[in-house]
């Protein structure tokens, strides 16, 4: 017979666990209470929606439609305030009384507040301007409050109070961060991660920290103007963010006399003792003396609880979960899992400690297994060291492959190699088997696949292991995700399509382009630099400019510097100048009190700390043009000394590199593009490893390398060409980095494009003229070459009132250190 199950709070935990039996064919008529007045969201994505990176219709796991279709009655936005376990009812406080068979329990936690005077409005709640960080109704509350405001501060140092400081600083300027014990996330990280974590917060972030901050008071009358730490110390602010811990909803297991403790003590099925209809799952659940307050661990028990309760194993058992938490704050890596220091003197220890640049990790190794790990500053290992710790993997005999790719990818997890119910995404609880699940059902893309099983949709750790898994089960028939060939995200076209359609309407600006190509004309943020750039290479001197799709650096034409100063590179074309124009540089460096001159790797030399609102003056007394060390564009040509001086010289290095950076200085592109020119195989101007590098070989001749990298990347460069002239060097220059502009995806280098394009297919359209596009590809080069105007003419006539104004906050910022 059908039975009737009722379930109390609509979290994760609930849902889940009522997602688990309908998986399951259970027979029951389900009704579900939940006190917010919305479907089924995954909390987790709080944190995302308040940093402003993830949308609310974004954050929902089920919406009511899902209710319906699986025959669930809803009663959201209604409180269960007791349940008479005798006569098998539950009672909600709009006065209604609902009978059970079965009853699950899954009220979750609420945010704790400690004790501070003043916090509460004795007839409001909060005082004004305070907020918890728990629901979706807290949420907004913050975001609309703290857009009229400036300053935050949020209390707890721990995961949530990072994350809410963080997004907060979406909306207002200025945040600090109190804990009230020595360093941040006490409980995941050791003395020295937390230093580090803190430095980095303070330093990449700008939110100040105060630790050993114990918070006694909030001050204002109507509303926050301030909170006082227990030292005294006043800090002014409009909002207040409690992000102090939380504590299991008990109250109506404890109002109708169920055994709670420090939560609603349940066995190994999840039953709630001494009771044989009643369950708990979630936060609110105390199982064999443990608690949880993250998700991994509801997953597992939603799973048990389903199984025992449709009877497909009734002796299925939770034994409890071992933990893993990360950081959701773009720009800072922090992971941790199980132990935070060595328990025994057998335990072994493994740490690295980078402090200049933050990193530093850690490895506790018991008996061969990973009982304990901390990453900071670095998560590129995070999946793997996760699946070795949940799983008890055996380690490899070289422990330093667990922190660091040593000669190539051996510490990474194979698909092949893991259990079908290793649990991939610990945020959202979705195993290998269900990822294959879904490819072997058809769907083939990664989005795909993280669309329909929210896998890599939490913290986005495991998004690699998602990706590899997807192309594993797919058996090399993955699919290309569509969204991943368009050009810019917002825009829904490849890049050939889209120029089509640029061509075809006419569209000269940014706002055109989203004004008739994309449905409902929404302009997007993130694709705007990409589609100025597009613009001005199609329309050269046509491209009607709009200040606000571009990124600040090509705004005022230098490159903006961590301390929010910028950096001014006069041009110095193949790293040659002349005594006079030295002068000048010294003359104003010493002027303008240039805090550092340094001479940079592309041989130019970098005027560092120059305040906004001092540009135009600064460019006006060099006049010499700009060096164009910002922006995706055109960069340098480094050249060796070649011919004219070297005894190895076998071509006019210098001389080929200054006509090459005179012909193409400014030029937009997808990405940067460095150039090099060196005198013989030698190679002193690195040019093997230059977007394009040129070299000069015997017999008058000159090779093109193309492709090549040594930043972050770092790769040698493919033979484009061998010539005879420096006239054909700069002929075939020019055409391969039009054919790159007009081909290669929005910030996507030549050393990436390249090897995606294929040598012989560009060596092909670029040398052979395969295509019968040469011709095309001369003109249009030529004409983007005829459009150049130096950008630092602009100081005589602002393009915008605010454009030189000053961009310095008024707190001081980590500062450029000045070298003498
Ligand atoms: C901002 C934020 C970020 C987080 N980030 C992470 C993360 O990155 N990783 C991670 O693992 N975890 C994270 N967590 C924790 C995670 O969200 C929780 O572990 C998870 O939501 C717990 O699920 P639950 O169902 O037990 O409780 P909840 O999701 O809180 O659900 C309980 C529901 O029951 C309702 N309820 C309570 N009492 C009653 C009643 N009497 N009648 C009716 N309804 C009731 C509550 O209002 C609530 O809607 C985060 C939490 C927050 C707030
Ligand atoms: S690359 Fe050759 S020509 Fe140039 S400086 Fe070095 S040795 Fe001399
Ligand atoms: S390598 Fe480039 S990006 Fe990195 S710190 Fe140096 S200047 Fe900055």
């Amino acid at each position: 017979m059908t039975q009737r199950l009722v379930v109390i709070g609509n979290g994760m935990a609930g849902a889940r666990t009522v997602e688990e039996i309908l998986a399951r064919n259970g027979d029951f008529t389900v009704t579900m209470f939940g006190d917010e007045p919305y479907g089924n969201y995954n909390r987790i994505m709080l944190s995302n929606l308040l940093a402003g990176v993830e949308s609310e219709e974004g954050i929902y796991l089920n919406d009511l439609a899902w209710y319906q279709d699986n025959g669930i009655t809803l009663n959201a936005g209604v409180r269960i305030e007791r349940i008479d376990r005798f006569a098998k009812m539950v009672y909600a406080t709009d006065g209604t009384a609902t009978p059970y068979d079965k009853l699950i329990i899954a009220t979750g936690s609420y945010s704790w507040t400690p004790p501070i005077k003043n916090i509460h409005n004795p007839k409001r709640g909060f005082h004004q301007g305070v907020f918890a960080f728990r629901t979706l109704d807290d949420t907004r509350g913050m975001i609309r409050y703290a857009r009229d405001h400036e300053r935050a501060v949020v209390i707890g140092g721990g995961l949530l109070g990072l994350e809410a400081a963080r997004g907060l600083q979406n909306h207002l300027s200025d945040v600090t961060l109190l804990h009230a014990m020595g360093h941040l996330m006490e409980r995941q990280l050791d003395e020295k991660a937390g230093h580090m974590l803190q430095a980095s917060v303070e330093n990449k972030l700008g939110i100040k920290v105060i630790t050993n901050a114990m918070t006694t008071e909030i001050l204002g009358k109507d509303r926050v103007t301030g909170v006082k730490l227990a030292d005294g110390t006043v800090i002014p602010c409009d909002v207040v963010v409690v992000a102090a811990g939380i504590r299991p909803s008990t109250q109506v297991a404890a109002d109708s006399g169920l055994t709670v403790e420090r939560g609603i003590v349940v066995d190994d099925q999840m039953r709630v003792q001494d009771e044989d209809d009643i369950y708990s799952v979630g936060e609110c659940a105390q199982h064999r003396g443990n608690l949880y307050g993250l998700v991994a661990p509801l997953w597992d028990q939603a799973k048990v609880l389903a199984d025992h309760i449709t009877g497909r194993d009734t002796e299925a058992a939770y034994t409890g979960s071992k933990l893993s938490t990360k950081l959701k704050v773009a720009g800072i890596d922090v992971a941790s899992m199980g132990l935070i220091a060595p328990e025994t003197d057998d335990d072994e220890v493994i740490i690295y400690n980078e402090p200049k640049k933050g990193v530093y990790k850690q490895l506790i190794i018991r008996e061969g297994a990973l009982v304990g790990a901390i990453l900071v500053g670095d998560n590129s290992k995070a999946a793997s060291l996760i699946q070795s710790f949940d799983r008890v993997q055996a380690l490899p005999e070289e422990r330093a492959e667990l922190l660091f790719d040593i000669g190539g990818p051996a510490g990474e997890v194979k698909p092949e190699d893991m259990p079908d119910d290793a649990q991939v995404c610990n945020c959202n609880g979705v195993s290998k088997g269900a990822i294959c699940g879904v490819v072997n059902a058809g769907c083939k893309t990664v989005s795909g696949v993280m669309d329909k099983t929210r896998a890599g949709k939490g913290c986005g750790t495991c998004k690699p292991l998602v990706q590899r898994i997807v192309e594993w089960a797919a058996g090399g028939e993955a699919e290309e995700d569509p969204a991943a060939s368009w050009y810019v995200p917002g825009v829904p076209m490849p890049k050939p399509e889209l120029m089509a359609a640029i061509r075809k309407y006419e569209l000269k600006s940014v706002s055109a382009v989203f004004d008739k190509l994309v449905a409902g004309g929404e302009h997007d943020a993130k694709s705007k630099m990409g589609l100025a750039s597009l613009l001005k290479m199609m329309w050269a001197d046509q491209y009607v400019d709009e200040r606000d799709a571009r990124f600040i650096n090509d705004r005022v034409h230098g490159n903006i510097q961590k301390d929010g100063t910028f950096s001014v590179v006069p041009q110095m074309k193949g790293g040659v100048t002349t005594p006079a124009e030295l002068k000048r540089i010294a003359e104003v460096a010493e002027r303008y009190n240039v805090p550092m001159v340094k001479l940079t790797g592309g041989q130019r030399i970098d005027l560092l700390g120059i305040p906004k609102e001092q540009l135009p003056a600064i460019w006006a007394d060099l006049d010499i043009p700009s060096g164009y060390a910002y922006a995706k564009s055109f960069r340098t040509v480094k050249t060796c000394v070649g011919s004219d001086f070297c005894r190895f010289g076998v071509g006019d290095s210098t001389a080929l590199g200054i006509a090459i950076e005179e012909r193409f200085q400014g030029l937009e592109g997808p990405g940067k593009m460095k150039l090099a020119v060196t005198g013989c195989p030698r190679n002193c101007a690195e040019a093997y490893v230059k977007d394009l590098g040129v070299v000069a070989i015997d017999g008058g001749k000159w090779e093109i390398y193309v492709g090549g990298a040594a930043g972050a990347h770092i790769r040698k460069g493919d033979l484009l060409a061998t010539v005879d002239s420096a006239e054909e060097v700069i002929r075939l220059t020019g055409r391969f980095l039009q054919y790159y502009r007009e081909n290669a995806n929005w910030l996507e280098r030549t050393y990436a494009w390249v090897p995606r394009v294929g040598i012989e297919k560009i060596r092909a359209v670029v040398v052979d003229d395969a295509e019968g596009i040469a011709e095309a590809l001369d003109a249009a080069i030529e004409e983007a070459v005829q459009a150049y105007k130096d950008p630092w003419k602009e100081r005589a006539v602002p393009a915008t009132p605010g454009q030189f104004r000053t961009s310095l906050p008024l707190t001081v910022l980590p500062q450029v250190p000045v070298r003498s």
